[in-house]
């Protein structure tokens, strides 16, 4: 297939469909690779507000790649005071039609727009892959965990309600679940599609409105799901989408309008966010870092938690917060362990994300792809051995030749105290680490500031229930890893967060309560 030289205008105020996606998507493979160096989105990315892309008020301009290229894949517009205000107040008038809704008006459209999700399914996954770099087989499953959260979340928005409490002498009180308000997300790079829905589902499904900021990393696919909701028939301003970084976010988390914070990201943010948020006195949601242990017994099966430690380190290019990438093994089966892993990792496909047969595409960036790097050297020094992987990887492909590609390490010989074990890493690196008793290895599993995730392969069931008792972390899995269906809460203890996504308990973080009080008789004044 062919495809000419595409050229953008710069236009504003121009509907959204017509700018981005099925533009990007005439590009994609096997387009994208005959079409070599042409690739140029030269329009703004802007900000969804009332249905609408706007031009940028701050003039700052910011260069997104494509990671598995290294080409400039367009230029983001990012926001400013004027225009974070103006998406606030869009979601504001759409907060007062959605939330005097009915439960199974939301829930309706909220259906409907899973269903245009489920159409668009490989448009949307190839729009994740070109702007994130992760493999499309695993961009469809984003996509797919996405359209799941909003089905469960739909479902869950007839099931708001409240309690009647009976009182002395006929009076009594009654509960209402309402909404917050106007909620903000603020997103991760690793999960843009996916983060994007899991904040705005349930935040929907309650009746709030919400102003969502992607990173300026992976702009693209938020801006899709503002998309979608409108035409499901979502009222105008219900999810919109602002860019931007640092600047942007912060404007947002100090709006006096805005209710709550909803943020995934690292550690470090994740207090700045928290700290902006107490000023305003406004909940918040974090899903933060992690460095979570992943614990193989002897007697294990070990084909089984070989898999599963490839699971725990290597998906998404091993950009994962929940990655199990402390890998406590025990010492009988230690040399049968590292064969076998190192066999598997050995083996995975790295190449064009776009085909159906890589397993690992690129790191998001190329700084991102320097500073892995940079821990692999560090390990090195301070005396882990490399069994594999470790270093940059040229694709055969011209096309790709400029792209963040590196090969899937696995580090022996760690100790606890290296860097490449106390630090998060968020990449394809894999620290294997020796231990010989149970209660060694809970010790030094929870050993860390973070407790996001935490594994054990084991087929002694009371074992791997003892043990997963005593391990401080919010999502824990027995003898398979990085399993997150929407029905189960997800998140952290520890420095890893603050609050639950997916679950019934979603709702919580979502509503308050308001008490109503009713009284049948005279007020029994003191006065
Ligand atoms: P990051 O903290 O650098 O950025 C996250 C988001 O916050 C971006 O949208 C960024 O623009 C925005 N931001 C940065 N500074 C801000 C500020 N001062 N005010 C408001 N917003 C601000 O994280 P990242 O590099 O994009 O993502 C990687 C991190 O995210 C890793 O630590 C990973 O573990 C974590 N993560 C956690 C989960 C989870 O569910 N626990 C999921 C995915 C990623």
């Amino acid at each position: 297939m062919k495809v000419s030289k595409v050229h953008f205008s710069s236009v504003a105020m121009r509907p959204l469909a017509s700018l981005v996606a099925p533009r990007l998507t005439t590009l994609l493979p096997p387009a994208r690779r005959a079409a070599s160096g042409t690739l140029q989105i030269k329009d703004p990315l802007n900000y969804w507000s009332g249905g609408r892309v706007r031009l940028s008020d701050t003039g700052n301009v910011e260069a997104v790649y494509e990671p598995a290229t290294g080409r400039v894949l367009c230029q983001l517009q990012t926001c400013g005071p004027a225009h974070v205000d103006a998406a606030v107040r869009s979601s504001s008038s759409a907060l007062a039609v959605w939330r005097k809704m009915a439960g199974m008006e939301r829930a309706r459209i909220m259906l409907q727009a899973a269903r245009l999700i489920e159409k668009r399914r490989e448009e949307i996954a190839t729009v994740e892959v070109v702007d994130n770099g992760k493999s499309i087989t695993e961009a469809r499953l984003d996509v797919d965990s996405a359209r799941l959260c909003i089905e469960y979340f739909a479902g869950l928005a007839t099931t708001m309600a409240g309690q009647h409490v009976q009182l002395a002498g006929g009076s009594f009180a009654y509960t209402r679940r309402e909404p917050l308000g106007v909620c903000v997300g603020i997103g991760a790079w690793n999960y843009p599609f996916q983060i994007a829905a899991w904040k705005s589902a349930p935040a929907l499904a309650c009746g709030n409105s919400m102003v969502f900021k992607p990173s300026p990393v992976t702009p693209l696919s938020a801006v899709l799901l503002a998309e979608t909701y409108r035409e499901a028939g979502a009222p105008e301003g219900l999810f919109n989408v602002v860019q931007g970084g640092e600047e942007t976010g912060s404007l947002l988390c100090h709006h006096p309008s805005v209710a709550k914070v909803s943020f995934t990201g690292s550690v470090p943010t994740g207090k700045k966010i928290m700290e902006m948020a107490a000023r305003g006195v406004k909940p918040v949601t974090l899903e933060l870092g992690g460095k979570s242990p992943l614990i193989i017994f002897e007697d294990c099966d070990l084909e089984n938690a070989v898999r599963g430690a490839l699971m725990a380190n290597f998906l998404s290019q091993g950009q994962v917060c929940s990655n199990g990438t402390r890998v406590f093994v025990h010492r009988p089966i230690l040399p049968q362990f590292l064969k076998a892993v190192v066999r598997r990792t050995r083996g995975i496909r790295i190449g064009d994300p776009l085909l159906d047969e890589t397993r690992m595409g690129a790191l998001v960036s190329r700084p991102h792809l320097d500073k892995v790097l940079g821990y692999v050297e560090q390990a090195k020094e301070e005396g882990a051995r490399v069994l594999c992987g470790g270093e940059p990887f040229t694709p055969e492909d011209p096309a790709l030749k400029h792209g963040y590609h590196m090969t899937p390490c696995v580090l022996d010989n760690c100790k606890d105290d290296m860097t490449c074990v106390q630090e998060e890493i968020f990449g394809p690196v894999m620290c294997v680490l020796t231990f010989d008793t149970e209660e060694e290895v809970l010790q030094r599993a929870n050993n860390t500031t973070f407790g996001l995730a935490a594994g054990v392969f084991t087929k002694d069931i009371q074992r791997a229930h003892r043990v997963v008792e005593n391990l401080q972390a919010g999502s824990c899995f027995i003898n398979n890893y990085n399993i997150t269906p929407v029905e189960v809460p997800f998140g952290g203890y520890k420095s890893s967060g603050i609050g639950r996504e997916n679950g019934q308990v979603t709702i919580e973080f979502f509503s308050q309560l308001k008490t109503v009080v009713v009284e049948m008789g005279d007020v029994d004044s003191l006065f």
